[in-house]
């Protein structure tokens, strides 16, 4: 079964990863290279294992981490043509770059990855949904609008990282923006607000989905608590109560978890490829509240701000 972890999200810098067994996808590297290999680290996975790094897009918070990453360890890099055209540009290790254009699918040791446009402020931004055969995860990170297209390629997922940016009445209270950042970073090419995020949720829940993630928090124009409890209000509503919805922060990595719930028929959990996996318990996905117990807390390097969002 695919796990999930989140190593940070955030506008300074976003990664997660995505495993089946000894696949270890990284989805995006907008974290230093430092930060990268400790937060991996502490997942139990060694940097040079990875076996991918996938980009959605190529703002600084999704790539910066590459160029020194990639310097000591050769991994391969998918991204659409034109995102990997612009990010090599800042990337002078080797690298070997696979490209492919938003709507391809392709695999990766074992795991199907799913590729979609999103619309966004950046060259060919693209949603992931990653799939093996009992599970599945959804990946939105950056996104301006909710389209028919990301609500037909998600519906059905077990497992479901979005951004939720900002609560709109933070944001128009806010006193440090102008008012023309405001309308880039509330407009159909910038980021979710959490009522937008509750309606792509909405839009999405089926009987199959047991957990979302949120991420791309605003520092100050958002809070986790609100935020959560927004989609949590909405999934409810909806006949949805036993989702379970995190916050992703870009302080406090979320550990792997498994992205479905076992079936409690033992020949299908058999057939599953994966030999090392510990059980999970057949009501739980993940307790959120295992995160500060079991992960080493890291601190956070100041990075400069690349993306005109927050
Ligand atoms: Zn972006
Ligand atoms: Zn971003």
């Amino acid at each position: 079964m695919l796990e999930l972890a989140v190593l940070g999200s955030g506008s300074s810098g976003n990664s997660a990863l995505v495993c089946l067994g000894e696949t270890r996808i990284l989805i995006d590297a907008g974290l230093s290279a430092r930060q990268l290999c400790l937060r991996l680290e502490n997942l139990g996975v060694a940097p040079d294992q990875l076996s991918a790094i996938v980009l959605t897009h190529e703002h600084g918070d999704h790539t910066r981490g590459i160029d020194v990453f990639c310097r000591k360890r050769s991994i391969p890099i998918y991204g659409t043509t034109h995102t990997c055209a612009i990010v090599r540009e800042n990337v002078k290790s080797e690298v070997p770059w696979h490209h492919f254009e938003a709507g391809d699918d392709f695999m990766i040791e074992g795991v199907n990855v799913e590729s979609f446009s999103v619309p966004h402020d950046a060259v060919d931004p693209v949603g992931f949904i990653f799939r093996c055969n009992k599970s599945s995860v959804g990946v939105v990170s950056d996104v301006g609008h909710v389209t028919r297209m990301i609500i037909d390629r998600l519906k059905g997922v077990n497992t479901l990282f979005i951004e939720s940016n900002y609560d709109e009445v933070m944001l128009q209270n806010d006193t440090h923006r102008p008012w023309s950042t405001k309308q880039r970073i509330s407009n159909r090419h910038g980021h979710l607000s959490n009522d937008q995020a509750a309606g792509l949720v909405s839009a999405v829940a089926s009987s199959d989905l047991t957990r979302v993630i949120l991420g791309h928090l605003s520092s100050d124009c958002n809070a986790p608590d609100l935020a959560r409890r927004v989609i949590l209000k909405k999934l409810e509503s909806d006949g949805y109560p036993n989702v379970q919805v995190e916050c992703a922060m870009r302080k406090d990595p979320l550990p792997l978890c498994k992205t479905a719930l076992e079936s409690s028929d033992p020949a299908e959990n058999a057939s599953e490829h994966i030999s090392e996996e510990k059980p999970a318990k057949p009501d739980q996905v993940c307790d959120s509240t295992i995160v500060s117990a079991d992960t080493p807390q890291v601190s956070v390097e100041e990075w400069s701000q690349t993306e005109w969002a927050f």
